[in-house]
């Protein structure tokens, strides 16, 4: 399987199953795009004539002749000839702790009900946070690499179990022979100083919400008194970022219907010294005033095509700052295991919520068919943890013929489970949105390329 696009200026085409991709003339992609394979050795007269009018006939024989090298050396209309097995046991190596169901703002597209997942207002207590130390400590088995992500709500909300829960694992690592890596996502309105200079000293990545422009994110994130949280919080991550001496973070927003132009957002986080960003489609109920539907995808793929021409100019003036959408691997990491696996949740990766109820991820906390186990002991639910370790997208039907399958690894299985009903079928929306993604990440590389070979 082969797929031929332009972007940015380029000709492309990637062969799935090599995961080569080549940068074609226009006669090339032209010819390649009337292939079928086999490849025989001379150009097959129905694909000069369809051209006649377009190219001279050595112009296509010559590009037919290029594209043959590249099949015959197994980087055009490979298929795959071996085998994807997948481990069928995983050990947990992250957990989402839910420090708070709570949260201090309203934001009106929350997946979590304003923080509190539908389920009452709760702060995890710190006995429940121990012990899904001892808990991911155990069931990690010999991995020792382990990463703990303070979510909620407003994980500052529960600053106190935060500490409590870090020196804890701290105090324990060695003895179990554990390394532990600490993440935290917040929408920033508790970050004191004192706040700050916690998070950098302990804490590997941390995860900034706004949603770009003012306008934009007091639209949408707004306080209990429905007010904007732009000039309460913009300020505090720009004094957290400077202290943070260059240390992982990133901005991360949503965009909506509401602000198809997103690439704007992009922008004005960049402009705000924001060089890590993020923004990510909504997902939500069609029925929802601020949900991406079918008619807003021309506007969205126009806003990614922008975003890529933005990033591409900031790059040739030697700038730069990263669009974590746009980040893409091209050299074959992470392995073929990893990338039908997709994000691991319901194995490698759990969610606690604060009464130390365990779910498959933080999408699914609180819904109690996908609930697990607990912490405080007892086996978590096989079938369960199976229905999820099938989830590859070597299971997923719609994802067979979908060129894209090597690097979505067949979606959210959240938002599948949203849209469907069922984590196996993807949500339409979103593999629009991140085939085209996918397109303009690879345009960039190619550019970059481009870029340092004229160096
Ligand atoms: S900050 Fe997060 S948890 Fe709080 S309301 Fe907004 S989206 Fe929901
Ligand atoms: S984009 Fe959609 S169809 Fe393609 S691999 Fe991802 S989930 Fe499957
Ligand atoms: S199911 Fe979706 S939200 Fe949950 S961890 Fe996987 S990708 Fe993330």
């Amino acid at each position: 399987m082969v797929h031929i696009f332009k972007q940015l200026g380029y000709n492309i085409a990637m062969d799935i199953e090599s995961g080569a991709i080549h940068i074609l003339e226009d006669a090339a992609a032209e010819v390649l795009k009337l292939l079928t394979p086999p490849m025989v050795e001379n150009c097959p007269e129905d694909v000069i004539s369809q051209l006649k009018d377009k190219f001279s006939e050595k112009e296509i024989t010559d590009a037919y002749s290029e594209l043959y090298e590249l099949y015959k050396e197994g980087m055009l209309f490979t298929e795959r000839d071996y085998e994807i097995n997948i481990p069928q046991e995983y050990p947990i190596k992250a957990l989402c702790l839910h420090i708070a169901h709570d949260c201090n703002l309203r934001c009106k597209y929350c997946f979590a009900e304003g923080g509190d997942y539908a389920k009452g207002r709760k702060i995890m207590p710190f006995e429940v946070a121990k012990a899904a130390i001892d808990f991911v400590i155990e069931k990690s088995g010999t991995r020792r690499n382990i990463e703990i992500d303070f979510f909620g709500g407003e994980p500052l909300m529960g600053y106190d179990t935060v500490k409590k829960t870090v020196e804890y694992a701290r105090s324990i690592e060695k003895e179990h022979h554990k390394n532990f890596r600490f993440t935290l996502t917040t929408n920033g309105l508790l970050m004191s100083e004192e706040v700050m200079d916690y998070l950098n000293k302990e804490m590997s990545n941390v995860v900034l919400s706004l949603d770009g422009r003012k306008e934009v994110n007091d639209a949408v994130r707004v306080g209990i008194n429905n007010t904007g949280s732009y000039d309460r919080i913009v300020p505090k991550f720009q004094e957290f970022v400077k202290r943070r001496g260059g240390q992982n973070y990133y901005i991360r927003g949503t965009f909506t219907s509401a602000n198809l132009d997103f690439a704007e957002d992009v922008k004005h986080m960049k402009e705000l010294g924001f060089k890590q960003t993020s923004v990510e489609p909504v997902v939500l109920d069609p029925s929802s005033p601020f949900a991406i539907r079918e008619e807003h995808l021309p506007a969205a793929f126009a806003e990614y095509d922008k975003l890529t021409e933005v990033m591409a100019e900031y790059k040739k003036n030697g700038d730069f700052f990263n669009f974590f959408h746009f980040m893409v691997d091209l050299d074959q990491g992470p392995c073929v295991i990893k990338r039908v696996k997709g994000c691991g949740c319901g194995g490698e990766y759990v969610a606690v919520t604060p009464d130390g109820d365990v779910f498959p991820c933080h999408r699914f906390a609180g819904m109690e068919d996908f609930k697990l186990g607990t912490v405080f002991g007892g086996e978590l639910k096989q079938d369960i943890i199976d229905k999820f370790g099938e989830s590859t997208v070597l299971k997923k039907k719609d994802c067979e013929e979908c060129w894209a399958k090597y690097f979505c690894s067949g979606g959210c299985p959240a938002n599948n489970y949203n849209a469907n009903g069922d984590i196996l079928k993807p949500h339409k929306i979103s593999c629009e949105l991140e085939r085209k993604r996918l397109e303009c990440a690879i345009a960039l590389k190619a550019f970059e390329a481009d870029l340092q070979e004229n160096d």
